[in-house]
């Protein structure tokens, strides 16, 4: 069958008992057993529960994998699955990945001994050389945010492979509608299904998907020991946002394409991140690994004046924090999502002042390009 059939009739799509076309929110903390030595199905909710355990199914349907995890946000499931490591292991980093992911590693878990290399590692090469005896794992995100650098994922899978490490995605830029790393030898799968998966900018969820047995196993676990689970409203609200996934990608990946191309013919837009664009570097590579471009597009303009000006002039996106949803969320990287890497760092990886990024909703682009092309106007006569 195909993706967007499949992950449509997961086998976990409608009500067991009642035939109902939606999996009941099961509003529940504990479940009564019929006998105090043999435990049902149901126990105790943070373990699992009913609603959350259809979607974390549909996760696992969605990634190609046997395993999905549903946690309270996508920084709940990136720091769950680095609590896979221990003090003393090394962890390698792609340099770009989102700004929580930095702070978590850098602020936090260091704190506890987890040691990080934060490198370019968009090739086996390059992974190689920051591989240390103590590396445990590899984390990396691509296309990278907000640059959308890409990372070979077949390089990175390679090197793990020869040296016995775990790999670690966050796939959220691309969900699995046009990404399926566990597909190309992926270990872990992670989401912010904040984003593209719930995709109306009403939740705040994060999952993960694993393939093999027992590193499933390990991390229910940590899912049940640590307890960032994912409550059963905003599993069934998440499920809901996932029917539609393959019908929204598609249609907002039109729109940024239409988008993209569009800034990069404007005078006044001095760079366009966007692996669909002839000229984006990597653009081969992601087109082996992944079947679209996605809908995040990041722009550059003139100068860090026109860009405020810009942002402050534009009227149909959401100027926002977050990406993915329905409508288009324009967000500014120094100030919002990489506002905890240090200035000089984010200049380092192009994250500069006049930076933005737009996340492409499902308006009509030409209204969006017309707004776009005021607001331009606006900020050009600004200057
Ligand atoms: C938003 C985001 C996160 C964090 O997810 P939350 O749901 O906000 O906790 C992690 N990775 C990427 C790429 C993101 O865009």
């Amino acid at each position: 069958m195909d993706y967007r059939t499949r992950i449509l009739h997961t086998g976990k799509d409608r009500d067991p008992h009642t035939g109902a076309s939606s999996i009941p929110i099961c509003q529940a903390s504990t479940f009564a057993q019929d006998d105090p030595l043999v435990f049902g199905q149901y126990e105790y909710a943070r373990g699992s529960n009913p609603t959350r355990d259809a979607l974390e199914h549909t996760v696992a349907v969605l990634e190609g994998g046997s395993h999905g995890f549903a946690f309270s946000s996508g920084m709940a499931a990136i720091s769950s699955v680095l609590l896979l490591l221990k003090t003393g292991d090394h962890i390698v980093v792609g340099e770009d990945v989102y700004g929580g992911t930095y702070r978590v590693l850098t602020k936090l878990f260091n704190r506890w001994g987890l040691r990080h290399t934060f490198a370019d590692i968009s090739t086996a090469d390059r992974v190689r050389a920051v591989i240390e005896p103590e590396t445990k794992a590899i984390f990396v995100e691509t296309p990278s945010n907000p640059t959308l650098k890409i990372t070979d994922l077949a390089g990175i899978v390679e090197v793990a492979r020869e040296k016995g490490l775990l790999t670690i995605i966050d796939n959220t830029f691309m969900s699995p509608f046009l990404q399926r790393p566990i597909e190309l030898g992926f270990d872990t799968v992670i989401h912010s299904a904040t984003k593209f998966l719930g995709g109306h900018s009403d939740l705040i969820a994060g999952v993960v998907a694993v393939k093999d047995k027992e590193l499933a196993h390990r991390l229910k676990a940590i899912q049940n020991t640590f307890g960032a689970i994912l409550g059963p409203q905003d599993s069934w609200l998440l499920m809901r946002g996932i029917k539609t996934l393959a019908a929204r990608m598609e249609v907002q990946q039109r729109g940024a394409m239409k988008i993209a191309s569009w800034l990069s013919g404007n005078p006044l837009i001095a760079r366009v991140y966007y692996p669909g664009l002839e000229t984006h570097p990597g653009r081969e590579v992601h087109e082996r690994q992944a079947s679209g471009p996605g809908a995040v597009v990041s722009f550059e303009l003139l100068t860090v004046e026109a860009a405020h000006a810009f942002m402050r002039s534009v009227t149909l996106p959401l100027l926002a924090v977050s990406l993915g949803g329905v409508e288009s969320i324009l967000s500014y990287p120094a100030t919002m999502s990489h506002a905890s890497v240090p200035p000089g760092e984010r200049q380092a990886r192009g994250i500069t002042d006049s930076l933005v990024r737009l996340s492409v909703g499902l308006e009509d682009p030409d209204d969006l390009i017309a707004d776009f092309g005021q607001a331009l106007k606006k900020a050009a006569g600004g200057r």
